[in-house]
C-alpha cells in the first residue's frame, strides 16, 4: 500500500515521518541506521491506528445500536472492557480496564456496543477524569437511563517508567450519574458487581 499521497487532518504523511526522525536524532540516534529505516513509517502507520477514535463518533454510534427493551428494569454491568490510550501530557500510554453499569429505563445496547464507545474515546489523547465522563456522558445521551456509572482503573506509563517511577500503581476514576450518584444503594451494588480494588486481581 502507498502511502504518498496521504494527508491526515492538514498534514502530509511526508511530514509527520520526518518528525519521528526528528525525536530519533534528539533521542541520540541516527535514522539513517538500516534499523531504523523503516521506522517512521511504521510510528506513524502506528499513530493511525491509536489515535483512530478522533474519526469516530461514539454519539452518531449509540444512536444507530441501541434496543427497546420494555420490562428489563434491572441494573447491566458490563465489567473488564480493556483499553489502550496515551496521556495528553505525554503522549505515553495509558492501558486499563473500564467498567460500566447503568439501569435501563427502556434502551440497551450490547457489550461490544459499549467497547466501541470505549474505544472511541480511548483512542485519543486523554486525560482519564475526562475520558471516565465522556464514557458516562455518551451513554446517558445515547439510553437516557435512571443512572450511569463508569469507573476506570489505568495504569499510566508516564508514570511507571519515568518520573516517579511507580510500578503496579493505577488510577481508579470514576463518574456517577443519576441514581448512581443518588441513592447509595445502587452506587453500592454497582460496586460490589465491579469490585475493584484489591478483592479481584
Ligand atoms: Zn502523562
Amino acid at each position: 500500500m502507498s502511502h504518498d499521497n496521504d494527508t491526515r487532518n492538514g498534514v502530509p504523511r511526508a511530514q509527520a515521518e520526518e518528525a519521528v526522525r526528528t525525536l530519533l536524532r534528539w533521542a541520540g540516534e541516527d535514522p539513517a541506521r538500516e534499523g531504523l529505516l523503516d521506522t517512521p513509517r511504521r510510528v506513524v502507520d502506528a499513530y493511525t491506528e491509536w489515535f483512530s477514535g478522533y474519526g469516530l463518533d461514539p454519539d452518531e454510534y449509540m444512536a444507530r445500536t441501541f434496543k427497546e427493551v420494555a420490562g428489563y428494569d434491572e441494573m447491566i454491568v458490563l465489567r473488564d472492557i480493556e483499553f489502550e490510550s496515551h496521556c495528553e501530557h505525554h503522549m505515553a500510554p495509558i492501558i486499563g480496564r473500564v467498567h460500566v453499569g447503568y439501569l435501563p429505563d427502556g434502551k440497551v445496547v450490547g457489550i461490544s456496543k459499549l467497547a466501541r464507545v470505549v474505544d472511541a474515546y480511548a483512542r485519543r489523547f486523554q486525560v482519564q477524569e475526562k475520558m471516565t465522563a465522556q464514557i458516562a456522558g455518551c451513554i446517558q445521551r445515547a439510553l437516557a437511563p435512571h443512572g450511569v456509572g463508569v469507573v476506570v482503573d489505568a495504569s499510566h506509563e508516564c508514570m511507571t517508567t519515568r518520573g516517579v517511577h511507580k510500578r503496579g500503581v493505577s488510577m481508579v476514576t470514576s463518574t456517577m450519574l443519576g441514581s448512581f450518584r443518588e441513592d447509595a444503594r445502587t452506587r453500592a451494588e454497582f460496586l460490589r458487581f465491579i469490585e475493584t480494588g484489591q478483592g479481584r486481581r
